[in-house]
This record gives C-alpha cells, structure tokens and sequence, in this order.
C-alpha cells in the first residue's frame, strides 16, 4: 500500500508512521527526518536548507521531490511505503503522481489527521526528543520519569527541536494552511482522503487510521511486537492494538526497521490471553 499521512506539523503524522510501518511491514518516508540527517551530517544540501528549517519555511519543491523519487526506488519500497511530511504543496503532489504513474503505480489512501491549530501549537511547543535514541516527549502528558533524563536510554538533556518553538510553529501552520492543506484538492475528487479525529488517544488514532485504509486490527498479522521491557503482550491482536503506547516513538533509522513479520493471531488465542501482572500494567497506565 502506498499512503500518505496528511496533517500539520504536530497533528501525529510521525507516530501514527510509526506504528503502521512496524504493522504493515511498509517503511516510514519522513521528508522532515531525511532533510534534518542531512543537516545533522553537514552535507551541503544540509547546509543550504538548515536556516529555512530553522525559520519554519518550505525548502524547495525540487529538493524534497528529488529526494522522494530515488528513496522510492529502493528495494523496501517495493509493497509500499508511508509518506510523512510529503507532498506538502501541490506541485509536488503532482510530481509524486507522475513518478508513481511512470512505474504503473498510484496513491491508494491519504489520512487526514483532524487536530485544531492550538493543539498543535501545546504539542509542539511541549515536544522534546533525546538526541542519542530519538524517543519523543511531551513535558506535561507524556513527561520522562526522570525529569530531563530519557527513559528509553538514560541519556540526559532531553532537546527541542530548533523549529518547535512557538514563532517557528505559527509559520509553519501558516505555511500548512496555504500551501499543503490545497492538496485535499488535487486527492479529494479521486475519493483518495480519508479523515480521522487525531485528538483521539494515539492507540485509537491506529485503529480509526486501520479501519479508514480498509484493513482493521484483524489485518495486522505482522503486528509490532516491541512491548515496553518486563512486560508480555497479552497477545498479538493486543500489541497491536497498543503498539508503541509505552515506549516514547524512536526517530532513529535503526529503529524504523519494520518488526519481524509474523503469522495472524487467531481469534481464540486472543481469546485465551493470560491477563497482564497487576505491577505491569499500572507501568502502563503511567505511560497513557
Ligand atoms: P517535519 O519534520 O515534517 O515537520 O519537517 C520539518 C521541516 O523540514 C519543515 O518545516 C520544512 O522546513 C522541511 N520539510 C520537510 N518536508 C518538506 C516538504 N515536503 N517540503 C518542503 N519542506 C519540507
């Protein structure tokens, strides 16, 4: 399947990638991921687009279409891929539809992330990561147990991304309003887009986003099997449907390698599921 995850910048995109590429077994394309490893490298495409992420712009439409049009040819792109953060302005909405036509191939579903400007505004301005593994924070609803320490590696000095301060977010949902919310119309007449409420809780965004793309948690046979550590899945249907709930989302490339594939859970085995250890799952309720 080849789906575009479709919001504003905080509305969820990349958590909800997360997810769907460990359960669909398809990889995760953040434009956003791959422009800042460039920057992070010092490439000289990093340096020419630093200062414009920095601002909160758009780099250009030949940069990121470019970097769409080799990272699709790769071999893990061949049963799809999840599009985060591309196209973000219709002409490059339009050049994804050529390269795709050129190969015979085309866009089956464009998941709209519903989440109103302010909300965007508390999560982004909120957002801290940890620079060594990439887990992702929000310092009153999803806070580090250690305060500034990240729970997934212990590193200390938990960062904010340079763009996700609250002038740079003002730009950046000016920038989303004018120029990527027109998409709608270029997917729109094609029946393409699919709306769901991304104020839900990320679990329930996963199986609205499931649902809306024609698959449901009974299609997830390669479900994630990552659960938080000292912790059993209750089974596979379960993992999936809380897949990355407990642990902060990682950004790194190592962890967005899809989760090993799997045979579908049987409904009786679901059924017959040992109940979690009552000290487990007060760990998780902790991490909602
Ligand atoms: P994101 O991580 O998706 O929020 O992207 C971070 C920044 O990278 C954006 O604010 C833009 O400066 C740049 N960027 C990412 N994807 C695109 C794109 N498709 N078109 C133009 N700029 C992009």
């Amino acid at each position: 399947m080849r789906i575009i995850l479709f919001g504003a910048p905080g509305a969820g995109k990349g958590t909800q990638a997360k997810r769907l590429e460990e359960a669909l077994g398809i990889p995760q394309l953040s434009t956003g991921d791959m422009l800042r490893a460039h920057v992070r490298n010092g490439t000289d495409l990093g340096r020419e687009v630093d200062a414009i992420m920095k601002a909160g712009h758009l780099v250009s439409d030949d940069i990121v279409i470019r970097m769409i049009s080799d990272r699709i040819t790769a071999p893990d792109c061949a049963k799809g891929f999840l599009l985060d953060g591309f196209p973000r302005t219709v002409p490059q909405g339009e050049a994804l539809d050529r390269m795709l036509a050129a190969r015979g191939l085309a866009i089956d579903a464009v998941v709209g992330l519903d989440v109103p400007d302010e909300v965007v505004r508390d999560r982004i301005v909120q957002r801290r990561s940890c620079p060594k593994c990439g887990a992702v924070y929000h310092l009153s609803k999803l806070p580090p147990k250690v305060p500034d320490t990240c729970d997934r590696c212990g590193t200390k000095g938990l960062e904010q991304r340079t763009d996700d301060t609250l002038e740079k977010v003002n730009a950046r949902l000016e920038k989303f309003h004018k120029d990527t919310a027109p998409l709608v119309q270029l997917y729109g007449p094609r029946g393409l887009v699919k709306s769901v409420d991304g104020m839900s809780p990320p679990d329930e965004v996963f199986e609205s986003t499931l649902r809306v793309i024609g698959i449901g948690l009974s299609g997830v046979g390669k479900a994630p099997a990552k659960v938080a550590a000292g912790r059993k899945p209750a089974s596979r249907a379960s993992a999936a449907r809380k897949p990355a709930a407990r642990k902060p989302a990682a950004r790194t490339p190592a962890a967005r390698k899809p989760a090993a594939r799997k045979a579908a859970p049987k409904k009786k085995a679901a059924a017959k599921a040992k109940p979690r250890p009552a000290k487990a799952k007060k760990k998780s309720a902790r991490r909602r």
